[in-house]
């Protein structure tokens, strides 16, 4: 029988590795052949085969045709239409690709005329450090050899290194791992390379023309994402040969043993995770991408990293010292005194933002009036947890369990989800932890359950409702949870609950899990058991719900859309969803109150909490915890530092008499635009006692400590404001005072920043015009003509000798601010 599956291909990457990875494991199931036609190209392939998958070079909006044919065609084409509908369009994440606008190279090196190699950006920070050429070891080499293991024998070894690997590795190293896995079972490559071996070839010609074969239809593809994952196929062929011929002692190990910058024309993402990181400080490659594994890595682990610079270009200067900038994409040879110190100074800022962003993470999230809100992470794998509590998580407000069921044929059995509920609670070190059982069914459909498909799947059969026709399952997961319970604080949470007489059953499938478990002498942990509030009808009876249950998390994603009935992915109706109508603000303040009336504990977990705009009214509302990615969770925490917890429940208090969403937000803007506006004169812009070269530097830096402070975040646009005003003329004024300024939209707020010099600087050509005291103006346009009247204003005090040496001899910055402010009636 032959069926065919027509569709056209919504991946905005194409069908690169991980879609191929997705759509083999489904096709994998059946014992028809299928095969992939692109007929855009004209290209087949075994749809059982990742890397025949992605030889037919199918790009986003191939019109492209699966291929059935078989004894069990019939199920393979019910199966796999609807996963082409469904679920494939959805399996690849869009990948992190660096814009290559142009990029404003700062004033304050192009000044110096450095010596710069324009380059591809790929992962952004400053290095430092000598010029290292990998050496590679070339595949030919093993072009005659004869191996001493079979094509099994190397396949077992290198999977079992890779599997070790894979337990101590962590998020994106350990998902490249597990693409390389995939390449290893590859049907193409298994059985080219086994032809090969059965008409006489040696196996490392076998795996050498393999590789040839592969690599010429991946090199041949227009996208350039499917080109990059050449470097996989060969990283694994090295891997197989090297293993296969243990007596030619062929060795990967490269060496560094300083600060390096490593060139190489390309690097292989094993070849990279070799190199030994305490020296490695940034990457040059010659062709690398910015979808490429090695890069991929190199952004993991925050080494700056450029490509598009061949190994000719900076060959003169292997041993030296260089610069590499992954954010304006140059390296910097044969840097003079001036330009190094520009690259030194600019590392040194780029220190002191992390050190301001850290003292976030580790702060207690609480409001100016030290109202503590907690602040946790969502997660949806193991692997999240430790980056999570490392970005500063309080705890993990959501951890999505169904991930651990999708994307495979089978459910995971009681100890790989054991041990995957451990990990997150030993990674917690006693922080609560949310395990949310199963939310599955409806949009996250999966395979081996064969739920029925539904017209209607958010209001269907999902999460708490379809736990009685899957009880195994869910006993299985709550048995998981409550062995592991002992490890931390835990906590349970059941999706979809919209009547007591759910969380009623729910809490006697525990008590049946549990006394089996004690039949058994199986040992568990206590646990605390919540719900969502996701459906509204929960807001109605708290007081019941109070009753049987130890916490809430509001689930404000589906609570939005299910009181407004509005389906959130349908884009005709996409603008009525929105959490800031006030009837949702008192659905919120029915829930939180219902919760605290009776002592219960009551956060939020939905996209809603990472909203900066709305994080007054959720303080005002008074919920007990936010949760949300991990990015999001330093930035939260600074932003609730801003607020005073009063004012937020005022402002709460007057959304919810709001009658429309526009009254909402007009009050959320007056509200932030008062909060807003950070002081013209802070000691936070006041730097005493610089070291500084030039003018240059500390323009620089100036301007540099605005972007680390927040008031700006185009550093090197503002920089330029103030160089165009020094262009006209320069604003040395005598007597060692300079007061460069600009009236700028790159200035979020007005700020006045000061500069005192230990040693003076060249300010202008004029015979007074060194500067040691440096008053940078830098006004944004709402001012009016307040940037003239502070200008003149001090020019005019500058002119008294007295002032000019209080300000010099003043001690500490908040004296300075001081003296300035009552000086200038600021
Ligand atoms: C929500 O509905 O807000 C929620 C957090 O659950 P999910 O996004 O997983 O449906
Ligand atoms: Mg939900």
């Amino acid at each position: 029988m032959k069926k065919e599956v027509a569709f056209t291909c919504e991946l905005p990457n194409g069908i690169h590795a991980r879609p191929a990875n997705h759509l083999e494991a489904v096709c994998s199931k059946f014992n028809s052949d299928i095969t992939l036609k692109n007929l855009r190209n004209g290209n087949e392939g075994s749809a059982k085969s990742v890397l025949s998958l992605v030889g037919t070079d199918t790009l986003l909006n191939d019109p492209c045709s699966l291929i059935i044919e078989g004894d069990d065609a019939e199920s393979a084409f019910e199966t796999l239409a609807k996963y082409i509908q469904e679920e494939f369009p959805h399996c690849d994440e869009a990948l992190e690709v660096m814009e290559q606008g142009d990029v404003l190279l700062p004033q304050s090196l192009m000044h110096h005329n450095p010596n710069l190699v324009h380059a591809k950006r790929l992962s952004t920070g400053i290095a430092k450090g000598k010029l290292v050429r990998y050496t590679d070891v070339e595949l030919s080499l093993f072009n005659d050899a004869e191996s001493d293991m079979s094509f099994a024998q190397a396949k077992q070894a290198v999977t079992e290194t890779l599997l070790a690997k894979a337990e101590t590795a962590n998020g994106q190293e350990k998902e490249i791992i597990n693409a390389h896995l995939g390449i290893l079972k590859d049907e193409a490559l298994n059985s080219q390379v086994m032809d090969a071996v059965s008409q006489g070839k040696t196996l490392a010609r076998g795996i050498l023309t393999a590789v040839a074969s592969i690599t010429e239809t991946l090199l041949q593809s227009s996208s350039d994402y499917l080109k990059e994952r050449v470097l996989d196929i060969k990283d694994i062929a090295l891997q197989l040969l090297i293993t296969a011929h243990p007596h030619m002692n062929v060795s990967t190990e490269f060496t560094l043993t300083e600060a390096s910058i490593v060139i190489a024309n390309d690097l292989t993402p094993s070849q990279f995770l070799g190199l030994d990181r305490a020296h490695l400080q940034g990457l040059i490659l010659t062709q690398a991408g910015s979808t490429s594994h090695t890069v991929i890595l190199a952004r993991a682990f925050n080494i700056p990293a450029v490509s598009g610079v061949s190994i000719d270009q900076c060959a003169s200067q292997e041993g030296e010292l260089v610069y590499v900038d992954g954010g304006l994409g140059v390296v910097a040879l044969e840097a003079s005194q001036d330009v190094a110190t520009y690259f030194e100074r600019a590392i040194w800022l780029a220190e002191q933002k992390a050190k301001v962003e850290s003292e976030f993470v580790n702060d207690a999230a609480q409001t100016k009036d030290g109202k503590h809100i907690e602040i946790a992470a969502n997660i949806a794998c193991t692997v999240e947890a430790e980056p999570a509590f490392a970005k500063g998580a309080e705890g993990v407000g959501l951890f999505r369990t169904e991930m651990l069921f999708m994307d495979r044929a089978t459910a995971p059995d009681e100890d790989e989800q054991f041990n995957a509920y451990k990990a997150v609670l030993e990674a917690a070190e006693g922080k609560a932890v949310i395990i949310r059982t199963m939310d599955i069914g409806g949009d996250k459909p999966i395979d081996y359950l064969n739920l029925p498909h539904e017209h209607n799947p958010f209001l269907g059969y999902r999460a708490v409702r379809i736990y009685p026709q899957f009880i195994a399952l869910f006993h299985t997961q709550i048995r998981a949870i409550l062995r592991a319970a002992p490890f931390g604080h835990t906590k349970v949470m059941i999706p979809m609950i919209q009547s007591i007489e759910e969380i009623r059953w729910v809490k006697e499938q525990i008590a049946t899990v549990k006394a089996v478990m004690d039949s058994e002498g199986v040992a568990y942990g206590d646990i605390e058991l919540g719900i969502m509030v996701e459906i509204p009808s929960v807001a109605f009876i708290m007081d019941q719900f109070c009753k049987e249950v130890d916490f809430f998390s509001i689930g404000s994603n589906d609570m939005t859309q299910y009181l407004l009935a509005v389906d959130r992915d349908n884009d005709n109706v996409a603008k009525l969803y929105n959490s800031l109508a006030p009837s949702f603000l008192r659905l919120l303040k029915a829930v939180v109150e219902g919760a605290h009336e009776h002592g219960k504990w009551v956060g939020l977990c939905g996209e809603l909490g990472a909203n900066k705009k709305v994080l007054p009214l959720l303080v005002g509302a008074g919920l007990d915890e936010l949760s949300m990615a991990a990015p999001s969770i330093a930035p939260t925490k600074a932003a609730l530092r801003q607020f005073d917890s009063e004012q937020c429940r005022d402002l709460f208090a007057q959304a919810c008499d709001c009658a429309t969403i526009a009254d909402v937000e007009a009050l959320l803007d007056a509200f932030s635009k008062a909060q807003e506006d950070k002081p013209l004169l802070a000691t936070e812009c006041v730097l005493l006692d610089c070291e500084f070269n030039s003018k240059e530097e500390a323009i620089q830096t100036l301007v540099g400590n605005l972007g680390i402070r927040g008031r700006t975040h185009l550093v090197s646009e503002l920089e330029a404001d103030i160089w165009a005003r020094e262009a006209v003329f320069s604003t040395g004024l005598g007597n060692g005072f300079a007061i460069p300024h600009t009236k700028s939209d790159n200035i979020a707020h007005s700020s006045i920043s000061i500069a005192r010099l230990k040693k003076p600087v060249r300010w202008s050509e004029d015979e007074d015009g060194d500067a040691e005291f440096v008053i940078m103006l830098t006004l944004n346009k709402d001012q009016g003509d307040q940037h003239m009247r502070i200008f003149s204003g001090l020019a005019r005090k500058l002119i008294h000798e007295n002032f000019r040496n209080t300000l010099k001899s003043m001690p500490t910055e908040d004296e300075v601010i001081a003296f300035l402010k009552s000086e200038l009636a600021l």
